[in-house]
């Protein structure tokens, strides 16, 4: 498949699309190419449906979310809160990331309510380095993302601080509430967390907090905070 810009993974399908999809918006209005992985389903959280067939709901909807921005969109065969942290899941991530070679990943941040969204930021960086490493063989080459990014997610908060803001516009929250709004959990057709609320008004604070009308923030992994200058001035 052709190569993408930046590919985003979510402990369950709606992740990925509520937190980095602002993001991906405003790439995706750039011009760029965009992935996402979802590690489950979430079919866990309807309160109506048996899991089966929200699985089978979730699917569609992640499906009819990606379409709307042209996505790639990949589903890991796991179930909604039994995400290990092994090299099965790092390995299958890894398979991915050399399929849709992106140049960045954005994932859940780990001090998470949900155990799948921690164990999701877990399985990086190793699921990077196996994918980067060439003596590692796989059905596919190997790639090397430039940089990995933990995107904000309110589910997420515990030590989560933004130390990137990507600057976007209007344009890009409209066509993110268009995305996002493809999961009727997230047009809360049942009670439940107001998610597009809260990351509308979250993008406002965000932008106000480097003088900008919206922002979508990032924590930057340890490895990557190291910045070599040639002068102080
Ligand atoms: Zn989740």
């Amino acid at each position: 498949m052709e190569k993408v810009d930046i590919l985003a993974v979510g402990g369950h399908a709606g992740d990925a699309e509520i937190s980095a999809g602002m993001a991906l918006c405003h790439h995706v209005r750039q011009g760029k190419r965009v992935a996402m992985l979802h590690c489950t389903l979430g079919e866990r959280g309807h309160p109506t449906l048996s899991p089966a067939e929200y699985a089978e709901r979730k699917r569609e909807e992640a499906q009819k979310a990606a379409a709307v921005i042209g996505a790639e969109v990949f589903f890991l065969p796991y179930m909604d809160g039994e995400l290990p942290v092994n090299d099965e899941v790092k390995f299958a991530i890894c398979d991915t990331i050399r399929e849709c070679r992106p140049d960045f990943i954005l994932t859940h941040w780990r001090g998470s309510m949900h155990k799948d969204h921690t164990n999701t930021c877990l399985c990086f960086p190793d699921a990077i380095f196996y994918a980067a490493l060439k003596t590692i063989e796989r059905p596919l080459p190997s790639h090397w993302p430039k940089q990995l990014l933990y995107a904000e997610n309110w589910e997420d908060p515990y030590g989560f601080v933004p130390e990137l803001y990507l600057e976007i516009d209007q344009k890009d929250l409209k066509l993110w509430e268009e995305m996002a709004t493809q999961y009727g959990l997230f047009r809360a057709e049942w009670k439940t967390f107001h998610y597009v609320e809260y990351y509308k008004a979250l993008a406002k604070v965000r932008g106000l907090e480097v003088s900008t009308e919206f922002a979508t923030a990032f924590a930057v992994p340890e490895n990557s905070r190291r910045r070599k200058l040639t002068t102080l001035l």
